[in-house]
């Protein structure tokens, strides 16, 4: 699939931080978020102080990572980076909190995933600025304090749901990132293209942008296939026919749904009737993880409306019968 990192090869990870938008100026869409960063960073700055905490939380490939990096960016500090599922015991986190300068900021990427005894150094370390370490082992262990430089935590996370409600509290600034409107996806694209030394006419990146699923990361990944196909096939010009066919090439059908998305969409059609069907269910019906659907491929199409949560389960809206060329049944739902 073309939003999780481990299909990414490590030349497509440095050509990702090269598109990477490097200032808030930069940062195409989400112009609530980039209001309120704009105001706090520059209030911080004022004071000289750090940046309250902030939570960024959507689906994949949205932005938050490049959020984060924006962010020490805009306030003229470092940014060290780790993932929840990473910093596996306290010392490991306690580490990097210790390491921090003056107003730094730490990324921790997936955090809904810190497991509970590294969670509880990070309450202290948000609040006080001050961690606990027990040192030494039984009757003769005691708890040290350790006191912290004051620092920004950047936490991201798929679905702020998942987070425990003492680690959301701990966070000044939450935020919710959207998926991306056809016209800012273009803007990204023609940016992207300019980047890359790609020709792309306006058409031709509007056709991509239609078809990235909100999503600059799939945008900016659909852009690089489609310029390798442009390369072989059309002597480099990337324009709304060779998009076209190179988005067909690539399974990624006229409304932007790729093979997971039909998969699924086929899978509650045919296999359930249409559904309500539980997640579960679904899951094993596909082969895929509950965690995928729930994160990746669904949010898009039930935004889109292709697909409906309901108390029983999911459920195949009329749109979704349409798409996959089918009569919806009467008294369907959508
Ligand atoms: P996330 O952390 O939410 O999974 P990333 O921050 O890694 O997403 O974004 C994926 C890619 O999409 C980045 O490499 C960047 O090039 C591009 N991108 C994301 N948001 C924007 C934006 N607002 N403007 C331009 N490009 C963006």
């Amino acid at each position: 699939r073309l939003v999780t990192p481990d299909v990414a090869s490590r030349a497509e990870d440095s050509v990702e931080r090269a598109l990477r938008p490097k200032s808030l100026g930069d940062y195409v869409g989400q112009r609530r978020v980039r209001e309120q960063l704009d105001i706090f960073i520059a209030a911080a700055r004022q004071r000289g102080e750090s940046l309250d905490h902030v939570l960024l939380f959507g689906p994949p490939g949205l932005g938050k990572t490049t959020l984060a990096h924006i962010v020490a960016h805009e306030m003229g500090v470092q940014l060290r980076q780790t993932s929840g599922p990473v910093l596996e015991r306290p010392g490991d986190l306690a580490a990097m909190l210790t390491n921090l300068e003056r107003n730094d900021v730490l990324f921790i990427d997936e955090i809904h995933r810190l497991s509970p005894v590294v969670e509880e150094i990070l309450y202290p370390a948000l609040e006080d600025f001050q961690i606990d370490i027990l040192i030494g082992e039984g009757p003769a262990a005691r708890s040290v304090k350790i006191d912290l430089q004051p620092f920004t935590l950047v936490g991201a996370t798929t679905r702020a749901g998942m987070l425990t409600n003492p680690l959301r509290d701990r966070f000044g600034i939450v935020s919710r990132l959207e998926f991306y409107s056809a016209d800012e996806l273009a803007h990204i694209v023609r940016r992207s293209a300019g980047l890359l030394g790609a020709d792309a006419t306006e058409d031709g990146a509007a056709e991509i942008a239609r078809r990235s699923r909100g999503t600059p990361r799939i945008a900016n990944r659909l852009l690089r296939r489609v310029r390798d196909y442009a390369d072989v096939r059309a002597g480099g010009r990337i324009d709304t026919a060779t998009a076209q066919a190179a988005l067909a090439m690539l399974e990624v059908d006229p409304e932007g749904l790729d093979l997971m998305d039909r998969k699924l969409l086929e899978a509650i059609v045919h296999k359930f009737d249409g559904g309500p069907v539980g997640v579960d269910s679904l899951a094993a019906a596909i082969g895929e993880e509950r965690d995928t659907i729930e994160d990746v491929i669904e949010p898009y199409l039930i935004q889109h409306g292709y697909l409906q949560r309901t108390p029983r389960g999911r459920m195949a809206t009329r749109r979704c019968w349409q798409h996959l060329g089918l009569k919806a049944p009467a008294g369907g739902s959508g």
